[in-house]
This record gives C-alpha cells, structure tokens and sequence, in this order.
C-alpha cells in the first residue's frame, strides 16, 4: 500500500516537503510571465491545507517547462510563489527543481539538497510520478513519506478501472499517434470489453484493413500490431465515415474509402453518433485523445460529441491525456467526468504497468513496515 497523510504520524512542528505539480500553462515576454490557468495550484491545495491545518510548516517544490539544467528567467517559480502565497500564506515554493541537472539524472546530491532541514515528504505530483526524478524518488529513501490527497486520488480511480472495473468498460482512443499509445492499447485490450478508435489513429487501423486512406496520418510500422488486434478477440469499433479536406483542400465528407489525395481530419457525425451510444451503453468509461484536429473548428465536431456524451452517460468516466483534457474543458464539460487525470503520460503508463516509479518510491519509505 501506498502510504497516505495519516500515515505520516503526527505533523505538528514538522518541516514538509511538498512535490506539486506546479508546471501550469503561461504566457507572456520570459522575463515577465503570467499563470493562464491556476488550477494546478489549486488542486494542490487539499493536501496543503491538510498539513498547514495540523501545524506543519510547509515548503512545496515543482517543475516547470523544460529549462534543460540551467537557470532560466522565462522558468522562474516567481509568478507561481506569488499566487500560491495568495491561496496558501506561509507556505514557501523552491526554485524550478529542473534548474538543476541533478533532478533528471537523479543526481544523489541533489536529493541532498533539497531534503536538507526536511522532516517529512509528500508526493502529489502525479502527473511526474512517472518519472525517476530526484525529487520524485529520492526523499522517500530516507524520509518518512506519503501520497498527496491529488496522488491518491489518481491511483484510486485509475486502479479500479485497471484491477476492478464497472463493465461494460469501453476505452475511446484518438490522437495523432499509436506508436505513443502502443503500451497501453495493448494493456487495455486485456482489460477492455471494447475499444472505440478515432483520431489520426483510425487511419492505420483502416490501412491494416486494406482501405485507401489518401493522405491521412499513417504509421506504416505499426499496421502489423493494428491488424494483429484486429483479428484478437477484443470488440473494437472504426469509424464507417470521415470528415476532412479533398485534394483541392477543400471540407469533405467521405465514407471509409478516402480519394486519392485526400485527408480526414475527423470522424463524421454518423460515427459520432454511433461512438456517443456506445459511450452512453457503458458502465464505465475511458477516454484518451481526440477524435479528430479539434484545434480547428471544422474538425471539433467528433471530439465534440465524444465529450458530450462523457458528460451524458451514466457510466464512471475518466479522461486522461492533456489534449483530451483541454477539448473536454473547451466544450465546457469539464465538470460533468468523474475524473479529469491531472497527468498524460503517468496516467497512461499506470494503467499499463498498474505501478510508477514514484509510487514503488513512497512503499519503500521509512515509515512503511
Ligand atoms: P492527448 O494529449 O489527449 O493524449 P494526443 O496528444 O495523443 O492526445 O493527440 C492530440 C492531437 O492529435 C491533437 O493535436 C489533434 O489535432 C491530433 N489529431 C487528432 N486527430 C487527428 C487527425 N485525424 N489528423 C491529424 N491530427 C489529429
Ligand atoms: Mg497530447
């Protein structure tokens, strides 16, 4: 078991490390950059309170961007202390964790220095939680350890719909590769009653079926696994029409056979419809990638009624996936999933290994018998 805050013993007077995921969207000139969206500081907050509450002193750490081991003024923790300082007073923020070489490469000296003057450590960084970085896998090496309440939370739901799942368990996949999603198309497939595929993915299924695709995305290298899961025992659903460009770039709608030159960019609406009552026919539900380049407005209307029919059904849904998780809040249905995961990659690999390096990390702390 993963040891959670209760575990920790009692917190008053401690000195608490916090891993948060603090790599939230920004924009602005680097040297003077503003938080677009605040809500991964907010989502830390539940486990901060909790501590701050009992009388921890709290010292929270992150990363953000990729500054590559160096000091970078465009990565500055600065205008995220600020804010955090407003939602959370007296809880202090370090400097970007990856200013420091040693964090990627796990460097025992940077463990080092940041647990110096720690007493204790919590990890709700999940969406890092899949990374072997120092501050990920080092303080729980001598630490007494726990999951962050956001941690937690993700290990639950995604652990109940890998181990223990609601069936039918239908998994709606989509995005611009397979070769991304290998590992966990082929987790899934043990567990899955169906998959439901879209996105730039469809068209190698097609093209393992022997259909003319024109000039949609393909992974010629992957058209073997493709064909090898579709002649598995697993129930999985293409799209029967598409929405793209002819090749004259124009908007078109084609059946499953694209012309020469053409590219789909979306499912139709007859697909659309068809995947939204296989959503609703679910008792539970994972969706990773869009299905279709949702980013333009001509190719949103898939991904649309996906997200549309997440939100109707009555079946325990999850989304995972950053893409995903924007589409889904774009279209304002954000609020009606029981579980948005916070984290892409890690989500994916959990479900696929059922395990990440940060939480194997937190079980091997010193105050876990
Ligand atoms: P997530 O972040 O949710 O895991 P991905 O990163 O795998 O999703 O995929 C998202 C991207 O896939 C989007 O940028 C979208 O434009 C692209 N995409 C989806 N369908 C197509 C398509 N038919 N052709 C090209 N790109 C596509
Ligand atoms: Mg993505």
């Amino acid at each position: 078991m993963v040891p959670q805050l209760e575990d920790l013993g009692d917190v008053r007077g401690k000195t608490v490390l916090v891993r948060a995921d603090f790599n939230v969207p920004m924009s602005g000139p680097d040297d003077g950059r503003i938080i677009v969206d605040d809500f991964r500081i907010r989502a830390a907050l539940p486990t901060i309170n909790w501590l701050s509450d009992r009388g921890a002193k709290v010292i929270c750490a992150s990363h953000l961007g990729r500054p590559k081991g160096a000091t970078n003024s465009k990565y500055s923790m600065a205008p995220i202390r600020r804010r955090l300082a407003e939602l959370a007073p007296g809880v202090e923020l370090m400097e970007n964790l990856r200013f420091n070489a040693g964090e990627e490469s796990n460097d025992p000296k940077f463990v080092n220095e940041i647990i110096s003057g720690i007493d204790l450590y919590v990890n709700d960084a999940f969406g890092a939680a899949h990374r072997s970085h120092a501050s990920i896998v080092g303080p729980p090496r001598t630490l007494p350890s726990a999951a962050g309440r956001l941690l937690k939370r993700e290990v639950e739901v995604l652990g109940e719909l890998r181990n223990n799942p609601k069936r039918p368990l239908v998994a709606v996949l989509g995005g611009a590769k397979i070769s991304d999603k290998i590992g966990v198309i082929e987790a899934l497939s043990k567990v899955v009653d169906s998959f439901v595929i879209g996105g730039g993915m469809c068209f190698t299924f097609l093209a393992a079926k022997s259909l003319p695709i024109g000039d949609s995305l393909c992974e010629q290298d992957q058209i073997a696994f493709c064909r090898k899961l579709l002649e598995s025992k697993v129930e999985l659903h293409l799209p029967e029409d598409i929405v793209g460009l002819d090749r004259d770039g124009n908007f078109a709608t084609f059946g499953v056979r694209l012309p020469d030159g053409a590219k789909g960019l979306d499912i139709g609406p007859g697909s659309a419809a068809a995947f939204a009552d296989i959503i609703m026919g679910g008792r539970s539900v994972f969706w990773n990638g869009p299905m279709g380049m949702f980013e333009d407005e001509r190719f949103a209307a898939g991904t649309r009624t996906v997200a549309q029919a997440m939100s109707e059904t009555k079946a325990f849904t999850v989304v995972g996936g950053g893409d995903s998780a924007a589409a889904l809040a774009q279209f304002g249905y954000e609020k009606d999933v029981d579980h948005v995961s916070t984290g892409g990659g890690a989500s994916l690999e959990f479900l696929e290994l059922g395990d990440l390096p940060g939480l194997s990390a937190l079980r091997g702390a010193p105050n876990v018998n």
